[in-house]
């Protein structure tokens, strides 16, 4: 390996530099009673015990080339020597550094794409909750352990430049951390594959805890510059929104009078698991036209049309902060439309431009859009991006001249479209006359698609008029609007439900009229998470075990684990894999003194339950476990308790009122639970502010006990669970989701299920005779701990301070089921209370819970949508070796090559 060649390097040498970090001094040979030295022993040997080493090529050589790159990045790109230097320039130095050794990677990848053209893979998402870039690069690119050695060389601790790097928080929770993670997992796959989003400037808020209540702080996340995406200002896109359809002589429409809003793409290089693939996620981002606002130009007020530049650009501002909630908000759907409209447009682009001739050297234009399915897959992300369907067709039609059956025939071929939630207050549903006044052109297509689309439902249901109205994409309640989830329906080739359990309920429930029109188009696709960032790379002491003991191939091959299986009877193993838990919760507990100055025991259990907070979530069941735990040791202050440290972490969106008290019950509880001498160490409750993708890396290792514990029926698939899973921890949960494929997995005795069934759920909603207070009355724990929060106990200086709260429990229906889940909750505690005394027996279950982990792998999960929905194929990218890479050839290699 060597630095990428760059015009510098062809003409004189550079100046050199004056006060560059210099290589420390290498040899070891004095005297061993220097102190620094044997500190500096000690650090070199726990950096060679890392199972990087032997994967990665760590040469003086390659160390020297880092080295070099590195200071030139300090001294020409920040314009910094040592003597000035902060901590973040050196972050940001070794991230060009890293950078500058994708590129080579990159090009030659998208070259490939254009030499091949393949049938790409576009994934339209809303949210890509990518958390920070520097660790997973370095990582797939295998130069991790180069680089950390060779910081070191120069004195620097590359963990502590990690920890400086902002996360990239453009999404709320679940839906856009799976897109993240499935960008990774098609680069892994060698997919032709591309994510489009948006580049929000804020991304999801920071949490502050102040008084026990949640204070959102802006996410200024670009502050410092972003090292990692590249401008491309040439592909800008004209995006319009508002005016007026005018009929042509033609019949055919044209929207005039629009109002232009330009969209600039910024890329950012997407790498594989050491295969050369580098794919690109491409965000768009609002820049305002010359010409914004003509009117005001016209008027001759030149400052405030420049002034008034900020409307267009306020697009893509800011991320919505709702997870599974819908805010029916203006700008909320410019931003859908201005991701949809950008992208396809770039699609189209992408599809004209293609060489039909290997023989001809420049870019010919493909005309005809017969191919256009065979040549591009979209899949769309939930139904936020599905104004793409109407896009496409205005595009096809209004653009490219083609008629509307062959538009819709490419639309239907092409799109395919992911369900997330069945909770109704989450589906979209647009208002027409908002969708008027912006997009008049697609108010008209959606209309004609639905027009056709009932024809056609009542041709095959003759006189069912009630079937005719359910099926509408437009419904008529208070107010018109678009049903966006049946626009998608209608739309794609193929839905999926994204577990067992949540497809089947859009199959039975949700979907059943359209399941019986089409059965064909319903599949599942289980969600998975990437073990490169949520085992290789956040869990080092259980991957090096892993490592020592079945190799490597897991990365990139999760089914191996089941070679752990038999370990369970290995004595060593199981006390290594103890010894590994125990140090990831040393590692949090020095966390949670340094940043929270709280001291929790470490071989206390770490029962931990972090995820958006959210009724149907249940933090609030957790809470009252708490809250009777706390009474039986008051009750009792002599007794036997398993210790227990308990976690819960989540953001509430801002706007949710009893989300987020919520977190202030849990912070009071905290208070009360925490100060009591009574309690001695046995119970702690702690509240983790800012809970966020690299904030997960650090905690979900540290795990014992995974709180997986939504009503039934009511969380798609979480993707928290399996992360728990592969990190060793046991789970306690409900039959929701992806949980039930992990209990299929595991068996009874190895995972902690409760509650009703989902059809139990089902059936009780049916009869509507839930009444909750009918287990308060019977249960005297969960009557004691819900009057001692009604009373007051946990809120001294605002008695009432939750009522409301607990008035969804115990007068408004009780929604999502706690008071009715709480006694089969309690037991299943306390028979995991009691299973934790035994370590060995528990690690065991946790060995085997890590072992059956494999199917949770999201390349499992792409390689699904590959061949079930996409039926694209992997395009594989040889290594980069001595290659010019497009660089500018000197005068010399020019004449060289002519010849
Ligand atoms: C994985 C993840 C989630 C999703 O967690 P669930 O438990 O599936 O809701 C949310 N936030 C972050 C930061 C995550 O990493």
């Amino acid at each position: 390996m060597s630095a990428p060649r760059s015009r510098s390097d062809s003409r004189s040498k550079t100046p050199p530099p004056i006060d560059l970090i210099q290589p420390r001094r290498r040899s070891l040979s004095v005297s061993s009673t220097d102190e620094e030295t044997i500190a500096r022993r000690k650090r070199e040997q726990s950096i060679k015990f890392d199972f990087l080493d032997a994967l990665e090529d760590v040469t003086e050589e390659n160390m020297k080339a880092i080295r070099d790159l590195f200071n030139r990045h300090l001294h020409c790109t920040l314009a910094k020597d040592v003597t000035v230097a902060t901590d973040r320039d050196y972050y940001v130095a070794l991230s060009y550094t890293v950078r500058d050794h994708v590129m080579a990677g990159w090009y030659k990848t998208q070259k490939e794409y254009y030499r091949k053209d393949p049938k790409r893979v576009y994934y339209l998402s809303m949210e890509f909750y990518m958390g920070r870039s520097l660790t997973n690069t370095m990582i797939n690119l295998g130069l991790r352990s180069l680089c950390k050695k060779s910081l070191y060389e120069m004195g620097l601790n590359m963990e502590d430049l990690e920890e400086i790097e902002m996360d990239a928080g453009l999404g709320n929770g679940g839906l856009g951390r799976l897109a993240a993670c499935f960008l990774d997992s098609m680069a892994t796959l060698s997919l032709p594959a591309y994510g489009y989003g948006l580049r929000y400037e804020y991304g999801i808020f920071e949490q502050k805890i102040k008084d026990g209540f949640q204070q959102e702080v802006p996410d200024d996340w670009l502050k410092f510059g972003n090292p990692w995406e590249v401008p491309r200002p040439e592909y800008i896109i004209k995006i319009k929104f508002g005016g007026d359809v005018k009929w042509l002589d033609d019949g055919k429409f044209s929207w005039e009078d629009a109002n232009v809003v330009l969209a600039v793409p910024y890329d950012t290089p997407i790498p594989g698991y050491r295969n050369n693939t580098v794919n690109t996620l491409r965000l768009w981002c609002a820049r305002s036209p010359n010409s914004f606002d003509l009117s005001y130009f016209n008027h001759g007020n030149y400052i405030k049309a420049v002034l008034d530049r900020n409307a267009a650009e306020n697009i893509t501002r800011v991320l919505y902060p709702n997870d599974n909630f819908f805010e029916g908000k203006e700008l909320r759907l410019k931003q859908e439309y201005f991701l949809v409209s950008a992208t396809l447009q770039d699609i189209i682009r992408r599809y004209k431009h293609v060489r039909t001739s290997v023989r001809t050297k420049g870019p010919l234009e493909r005309t005809s859009f017969e191919d256009f399915p065979r040549k591009a897959a979209i899949q769309l992300n939930d139904t936020h991006p599905a104004l793409a369907i109407p896009e496409l067709m205005r595009l096809l039609i209004d653009h490219e001249k083609l008629g509307w059956d062959e538009a819709w025939d490419i639309c239907t071929r092409t799109f395919s479209y992911t369900n997330h939630t069945i909770l109704p207050e989450a589906l979209e549903r647009w208002s027409v006359a908002l969708l008027e006044r912006l997009l008049p052109r697609h108010l008209m297509i959606i209309y004609e698609i639905n027009r056709r689309h009932l024809d056609h439902v009542i041709t095959l249901f003759p006189g069912d008029l009630d079937r005719r109205t359910r099926m509408s994409l437009i419904e008529h309640g208070s107010e018109k609007v678009v049903n966006m989830a049946h626009l998608c329906l209608v739309g794609s080739h193929a839905i999926n439900g994204v577990a067992e359990i949540h497809s089947n309920i859009l199959k039975r429930e949700t979907f059943r009229d359209w399941h019986e029109l089409w059965p064909e188009k319903f599949q599942n696709k289980t969600n998975g998470i990437t073990p490169r960032r949520w085992l290789l790379q956040c869990n080092p002491p259980l991957s090096n075990l892993i490592i020592e003991h079945i190799g490597e191939e897991w990365v990139t091959d999760l089914d191996q684990l089941t070679r752990l299986e038999p370990l369970t009877e290995d004595e060593t193993f199981v006390q290594n894999f103890i010894a590994a838990k125990k140090k990831n919760k040393v590692r949090v507990a020095a966390m949670l003194r340094r940043d929270y100055g709280v001291e929790v025991n470490p071989s206390s259990m770490f029962d931990i339950h972090v995820k958006r907070i959210h009724e149907y979530k249940r933090q609030l069941l957790n809470v009252l476990h708490i809250v009777t735990l706390y009474n039986r040791i008051k009750d009792n202050p002599r007794g036997d308790f398993t210790a227990r440290t308990v976690i819960i972490g989540g953001k509430a969106a801002p706007g949710y009122y009893n989300a987020k008290m919520i977190i202030k019950l849990i912070t009071s509880v905290a208070d009360v639970v925490n100060t009591d001498p009574d309690v001695c160490g046995r119970l702690k409750v702690i509240f983790l502010e800012n809970y966020r993708v690299s904030l997960a890396e650090k905690i979900i290792p540290a795990c014992d006990l995974s709180q997986q514990i939504s009503l039934a029926g009511t969380e798609a698939s979480g993707t928290g669970n399996m992360k728990f899973m592969i990190n060793g921890a046991l789970t306690i949960g409900t039959l929701d989701g992806a949980n039930v494929e992990m209990h299929e997995r595991v068996g009874d005795d190895n995972i902690y299920i409760f509650g009703m069934r989902v059809n139990e759920v089902e059936e009780l909603k049916a009869a509507g005779t839930y009444n909750p207070l009918d287990y308060y009355n019977a249960n005297p724990e969960l009557r004691r701990a819900i009057d001692m929060i009604h009373g007051g106990y946990f809120s001294p200086d605002s008695k009432g301070r939750f009522h409301d709260l607990l008035d969804t429990l115990m007068k408004h229906g009780d929604r999502f089921c706690l008071l009715k889940d709480y006694e089969d909750y309690m037991r299943v505690q306390d028979q995991l209370g009691r299973d934790f005394q035994d370590s060995v027996s528990w690690a065991k279950k946790c060995i085997i819970n890590v072992a059956n982990g494999g199917f949770f792998s999201s390349d499992r999960t792409i390689a699904q949508y590959t061949k079930d929905i996409w039926r694209a194929f992997p395009v594989l990218v040889d290594p980069v070796v001595g290659e010019a890479n497009g660089a500018v050839p000197t005068t010399a290699t020019a004449d060289a090559e002519k010849k």
